[in-house]
């Protein structure tokens, strides 16, 4: 493959291009967002069956290739050398249908792409491994980095820690205090990251790092979504999920949605497979947030007239507790382009969602729950037709969320009546008792 595959940087607003190795988060002139552009013409000149014939070949074959994400290497970070990919097999995750739940909402399909089942458990692995990879390039390239940070709710800070650490890049990490879960404050710890944990929300964190890596001398490469890098490899998820549908599209996708760069990459992947000519029209787009930080939401009940940050509330969904996304013009143009459409969940209805479809086999993150109560929702209003067909993109793997899931079983959650509270039974090691127990549950 010879032809002149290249990304640029360019301002989303002014339109001014930039080289995709200056070390810029925000446009240097216009402080507008910046996109990661791909020379589209030379990707055209490769027809779709050849694409999809190498993108099959690939998948989930020989390190580092095998990658969901470095599988599609030229259309994501093409002038990337092979040697600096840092990767820990990211993406190629199960595409599961779920008919139980199907059948009950009238849909053709339902599937739910779990991409938390991934090396540190969320979908965010896709967009670090190209980030880290990049930054190990400008390394290479003689750049001053010395660390690369982050703020986070949590998934994050897990992924930049691991895939730093595995490419040997110090790492530091701004968290919000007490409002993340066991496990993803241990990930960042054990993989021996600098964790600052502030008595602030994320988007209190948000504002203090990017202070942090706006300062030039200071070596510090931000990670954040803001860095349209992460963008390119999030991006792979749509991308994904239409080849495990043997290169068919579904009718809608549904993600959760908190600073809002994953519904972008998602539309960005769709864009893609359509300019290449593997899909002829893009999927309709659902954003699914907490009403306890809902900027989005509300923004779309105006039909996007207008635009006011919320302070966040606590949040079951705590991913997504977010009250200023970094995003917003990113993902507003996502949903012009996807006719898409955004719902919001309360507490009460994410965590007996989750209970609900935990039953069916699944073990829901808090957000994968908020995706599929918007699922519901839309299927009631009728904007979701009957016979069509869904894929949910589940964010993370629910043994993230191990207290989350303990407390709604206690029915100990706030603002929640845990409908489907499931305790154990205590009973003594006595034969009798048991078969007792076994006969009246199974109704014998
Ligand atoms: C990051 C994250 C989201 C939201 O992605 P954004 O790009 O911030 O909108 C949703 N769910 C989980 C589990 C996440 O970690
Ligand atoms: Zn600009």
């Amino acid at each position: 493959m010879q032809a002149n595959f290249k990304a640029q940087l360019e301002c989303m607003d002014c339109k001014q291009e930039y080289d995709i190795n200056e070390i810029i988060f925000r446009c240097p002139r216009c402080n507008g967002l910046l996109d990661v552009r791909h020379n589209l013409n030379a990707l055209k000149t490769y027809t779709s069956e050849y694409w999809k014939h190498l993108f099959d070949n690939r998948f989930r074959m020989e390190y580092p290739f095998s990658s969901g994400v470095w599988g599609k290497k030229e259309w994501v970070l093409p002038e990337l050398k092979n040697h600096n990919i840092v990767s820990l097999g990211e993406g190629a995750t199960p595409l599961v249908p779920l008919p139980q739940y199907a059948k009950e909402l009238k849909l053709n399909e339902l599937w739910i792409k779990q991409c938390g089942i991934s090396h540190t458990g969320s979908f965010k692995d896709l967009g670090m491994t190209v980030l880290v990879s990049h930054v190990k390039q400008l390394i290479e390239l003689g750049k001053p980095i010395k660390a690369i940070s982050c703020a986070s709710t949590g998934d994050t800070s897990a992924a930049l820690a691991a895939y730093a650490s595995f490419a040997n890049i110090p790492v530091i990490i701004f968290l919000p205090q007490n409002k993340i879960s066991l496990a993803q404050l241990i990930q960042p710890i054990s993989n021996g990251a600098i964790v600052l944990s502030l008595e602030t929300d994320f988007d209190g964190c948000m504002e203090i790092v990017q202070e942090v890596t706006l300062d030039k001398e200071s070596g510090i490469y931000l990670a954040n979504s803001m860095n349209p890098l992460r963008i390119e490899g999030q991006k792979t998820v749509g991308i994904e999920v239409i080849q495990q549908l043997r290169w068919n599209k579904p009718d809608w996708f549904i993600i959760p949605g908190g600073n809002l760069g994953n519904v972008s990459a998602l539309v960005e992947g769709f864009v893609l497979l359509k300019e290449t000519g593997i899909i002829n029209s893009i999927p309709k787009v659902a954003v699914a947030q907490s009403s306890k930080a809902n900027p989005l939401y509300r923004s779309y009940l105006n039909k996007f007239q207008t635009f006011e940050p919320v302070k966040a509330q606590t949040t079951l969904a705590s991913a997504i507790q977010i009250g200023n996304p970094v995003s917003y013009k990113r993902a507003k143009r996502a949903l012009e382009i996807s006719n898409g459409v955004v719902e919001e969940a309360s507490e009460d209805e994410l965590a007996n969602m989750a209970a609900y479809i935990d039953k069916m086999g699944m073990f829901l993150d808090p957000h994968t729950a908020v995706a599929m109560v918007a699922l519901k929702k839309l299927k009631d209003k009728n904007i979701i037709k009957n016979n069509e067909s869904v894929v949910i993109i589940s964010t993370a793997h629910g043994l993230k969320f191990t207290e989350f899931k303990v407390n709604y079983h206690k029915n100990q959650l706030n603002e929640v009546q845990a409908k489907f509270k499931n305790e154990p039974i205590l009973l003594p090691p006595d034969i009798k008792k048991v078969k007792e127990v076994i006969k009246q549950k199974l109704q014998l």
